[in-house]
């Protein structure tokens, strides 16, 4: 096993052991991140779901496949990237004997930062992509407001470029001319991620694979026609 992959490893086995937080009880099983440990790109959600707890794996549920179309959308697989969140136990809570996803609260977030820290430190990705306001909030503060301040280049963690878009998770919930209107949102925010990528490329040698100018099937990737980008993903 290379360096990156030991080290994560070793980090999945110490954050299993962590109780530091009551979901540590309840949660079936850690979820740490997975991918390209050398990826130049980490995403960055806010907390594993039912499916993912059940898995042991981030976003594997309805958001995690949408998030696969987005990614593809700026030509991007899943394995190119480092996919993460801001803690590793399912945040949930019990009512009349059903188990709910919640959202985390701040000091489940800071108890696990450490081992979102830690994730950093060893991919050294270039660029984050934080998915929704808790994870924003997890780097940039509190007082981030995603509808004003999504879609603008933040000075990251250990010198990375952090930009942040909407939550998969959020635009399933959305209903009729709601959800075009957002994906044009997060498709202005993915083209300024695959632009990032692409002019670090140009600065520097990136995997190949993250910088093509066409996607997998080989069709070109930006600019689509306006009536094209919303059935990218
Ligand atoms: N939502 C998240 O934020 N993370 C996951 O892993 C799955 C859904």
């Amino acid at each position: 096993m290379d360096t990156k992959r030991s080290a994560l490893a070793a980090l999945h086995a110490q954050a299993d052991a962590c109780r530091r937080c009551a979901i540590a009880t309840t949660r079936n099983r850690i979820v740490c991140g997975v991918g390209d440990p050398d990826s130049p790109l980490m995403i960055v959600g806010e907390g594993p779901g039912e499916n993912e707890d059940r898995q042991g794996a981030p976003f594997v549920g309805r958001a995690g496949e949408l998030l696969t179309k987005m990614l593809a959308a700026i030509g991007l697989r899943r394995d190119d990237v480092f996919i993460t969140n801001t803690i590793k136990c399912r945040a949930s809570t019990e009512e009349n004997g059903r188990v709910f996803n919640r959202a985390p609260m701040q000091e489940e977030i800071a108890n696990c930062r450490e081992y979102l820290d830690r994730e950093i430190a060893i991919v050294k990705p270039r660029v984050i992509l934080a998915l929704g306001a808790p994870a924003a909030k997890s780097f940039l503060g509190a007082g981030f407001g995603i509808t004003r301040q999504r879609g603008i280049w933040y000075a990251g963690p250990a010198g990375t470029d952090l930009i942040v878009t909407f939550h998969p998770a959020y635009i399933l919930r959305l209903t009729g001319g709601q959800i075009d209107a957002m994906k044009r949102l997060v498709w202005s925010d993915l083209q300024a991620v695959r632009r990032k990528l692409d002019e670090l490329k140009q600065a520097a040698d990136l995997p190949d694979g993250l910088t093509a100018s066409v996607d997998h099937d080989g069709r070109p990737l930006h600019p689509p026609a306006q009536a094209e980008e919303l059935k990218l993903f």
